[in-house]
């Protein structure tokens, strides 16, 4: 699975900015607050990328799938393995 980004709020006095896996997103800030909301979008858009609500393929039960081939509820891939 991939890495999550990495990402850094910079900046000061009235100029900040993210970076992400240190690459300077184009955006900037006039607050420290005003990125770190951003930042925390980021981050929470990452880490539901792929993630989905679907049915177990063996007991038809809805689960959180953590990545796109997860198709396996937690107790049905532990009776499994
Ligand atoms: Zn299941």
């Amino acid at each position: 699975m991939a890495e999550p980004a990495r990402i850094e709020i910079r900046g000061k006095n009235v100029d900040f900015y993210i970076l992400q896996n240190d690459q300077i997103l184009p955006r900037r800030f006039w607050s420290y607050d005003s990125a770190a909301v951003a930042a925390q979008r980021l981050e929470e858009k990452q880490l539901h990328r792929g993630a989905m609500i679907r049915p177990c393929i063996c007991c038809l039960q809805i689960f959180s799938s953590s990545h796109r081939f997860n198709r396996l509820c937690t107790r049905c891939s532990e009776e499994i393995a």
